[in-house]
């Protein structure tokens, strides 16, 4: 294996390059080094001389250069708190007479000194534009998250209301799409959540409708037709057409079961509007959507949608929209497979971001309750060879494509994960400032890892949620609960975060 290093004037201007790991584009050298293309053949390529990443991630220096000291202090303290299970487990209550006590205003102010703090980006995109200042000062681009989301599917209340909240919620996410151009630029990325938009009870329905037909081809274009004719309801006359047909077809007892009523309907036709309004904004902003993936009552659905906007809006060059990817469902390879095929027979760029899964103990209970069979993996280590499974047929299909035609985000804060997609990176001659792969954690967690990870050329996003902190508290129990096992194995966050503030005070570093 042939390696040219250092093409530095000075011995001294190398060292100091990699002492102070400099950021690639700050660096000018060039390194020609041999690597194995997926067809086994060497490949000579000339690539910038990337600094060193320790795959162990032991690099807390560079982790945490953007938090205050104050903020250092703060992190290793809800760590602390988080790891503790009475209170994760009894977050409502302590919610309830904290606030009871404190009163609502005094119980906000100690929110956002600690956990909302940590967590989150803030209430306005006023107060997250410093904190977006200071990730991207060290390359760690945010992907903006306006938390809204609903799991009520058995609410009732009157669809005026619900319709006009739904369509706040649309102006939301365009405002963030707008904030995240005006702020970060163009081709950056946002996150929305499909329950946001649509009555959950609505979407639960399509869901199980989607769920009993075997080949989603025969379904319409949803947004090719739309975009014909935004002002006629033809798009969902055709869904519902297609997917009678195919029940029938098929012979699933879920049909009849299950049929729309003209309500219904007008509701899905609306969120087909509210989601072509947030593309166009997208395709106008020139700014990417994540749609975020919930649990398997609203899944298909999503996924189907997701999927359908892809088809419409990822043909040019740019990948508008990604899906996501839960790798802890047994069903995920399957369903991968299934839109990688789709993307290449369509010819539109496939964009994914794979995920564990974040409602674990929900789906199980619900399975338990319902006596259905568990839609997660048997065990952790199942879920991590789905996920890496994942990766690989992702991998393959930069090869059977044209690599510009595959992005793919590892949205993980597993260290093996991580070093697993480092090493097929390699493995498929993919650059590390490609498009390609990116990593992406949420705010607050693994910085260790992530920051490492940019400062080292990858590319790396945090996902940053902002909004007022009545609509983020659920969200931020959520969080807590579901990841609880990332909690208790926080220990590295916990100490890095402590250490880096040791430092600070006694070692007056940056
Ligand atoms: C940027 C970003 C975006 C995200 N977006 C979404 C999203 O759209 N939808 C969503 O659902 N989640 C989302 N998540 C959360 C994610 O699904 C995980 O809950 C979280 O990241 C923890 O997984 P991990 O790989 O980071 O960490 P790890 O600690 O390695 O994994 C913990 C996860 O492993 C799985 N797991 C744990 N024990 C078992 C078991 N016994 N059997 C089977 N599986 C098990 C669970 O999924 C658990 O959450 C997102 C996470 C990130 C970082």
């Amino acid at each position: 294996m042939l390696k040219i290093k250092h093409f530095c004037p000075t011995k001294s201007t190398i060292c100091l390059c990699r002492r102070i790991q400099f950021f690639p584009t700050a660096i000018s050298h060039v390194s020609t080094t041999s690597i194995p293309n997926p067809n086994g053949n060497q490949k000579q390529e000339t690539r910038p001389d990337y600094p060193f990443l320790d795959t162990k991630f032991n690099q807390y220096q560079i982790a945490y250069r953007y938090r205050h000291t104050i903020e250092l202090l703060r992190g290793y303290f809800v760590y602390r708190l988080f790891s503790i299970n009475f209170l994760v487990n009894n977050q409502n209550k302590i919610a309830y007479w904290g606030r009871r006590i404190l009163g609502e205003k005094v119980f906000h102010k100690v929110l956002k000194l600690t956990a909302f703090g940590h967590f989150v980006g803030g209430e306005s995109p006023q107060e997250i534009i410093p904190v977006i200042n200071r990730l991207q000062k060290y390359h760690v681009h945010p992907i903006l998250d306006y938390s809204v989301e609903s799991d009520d599917t058995n609410s009732t209340a009157s669809s005026d209301h619900v319709q006009r909240m739904h369509d706040d919620n649309t102006a939301k996410f365009i405002e963030c799409i707008k904030t995240s151009h005006d702020i970060c630029g163009a081709n950056n990325l946002i996150a929305i959540k499909v329950t946001a938009l649509i009555r959950p009870s609505v979407l639960k329905k399509l869901n199980t409708v989607l769920q009993s037909i075997n080949n989603r081809e025969v379904l319409p274009a949803l947004f090719e037709i739309i975009n014909q004719d935004e002002t006629s309801g033809k798009t969902v006359t055709r869904l519902q057409q297609s997917l009678q047909l195919q029940n029938t077809t098929d012979q699933k007892e879920i049909s009849s079961s299950v049929r729309f009523t003209t309500d219904e309907l007008k509701e899905i036709y609306q969120l087909l509007l509210r989601l072509n309004k947030i593309a166009q904004a997208c395709a106008q902003y020139k700014i990417s959507i994540m749609v975020d993936a919930e649990q398997t009552y609203f899944q298909n659905a999503i996924n189907y949608l997701a999927t359908e906007l892809q088809r419409y809006y990822n043909k040019n060059n740019i990948p508008f929209i990604y899906g996501t990817y839960q790798c802890y469902l047994k069903e995920t390879l399957i369903c991968l497979k299934r839109d990688l095929a789709l993307a290449e027979k369509y010819n539109y760029i496939f964009a994914a971001k794979l995920v564990r899964g974040a409602y674990m103990e929900q789906e199980r209970r619900l399975a338990r309750e319902n006596s259905y069979e568990d839609p997660i993996n048997a065990n952790f280590e199942t879920t991590t060879q789905m996920y890496h499974v994942c990766f690989d047929e992702v991998m393959k299909s930069t090869v059977k494509r044209s690599p510009n035609q595959v992005r793919v985000m590892v949205a993980s804060h597993n260290e093996d994960t991580i070093r697993y997609a480092i090493t097929k990176m390699k493995d498929y001659d993919i650059r590390r400032g490609s498009s390609i792969v990116s990593f992406a954690s949420l705010y607050g967690m693994s910085d260790y890892v992530a920051f490492a990870l940019a400062n080292s050329g990858y590319k790396t996003y945090k996902y940053l949620p902002y909004g007022p902190i009545e609509a983020l508290q659920p969200y931020l129990f959520r969080r807590a609960q579901e990841n609880r096992a990332i909690f208790q194995k926080a220990d590295k966050d916990r100490r890095f975060h402590l250490q880096a503030f040791k430092d600070r005070i006694f070692k007056s570093t940056n």
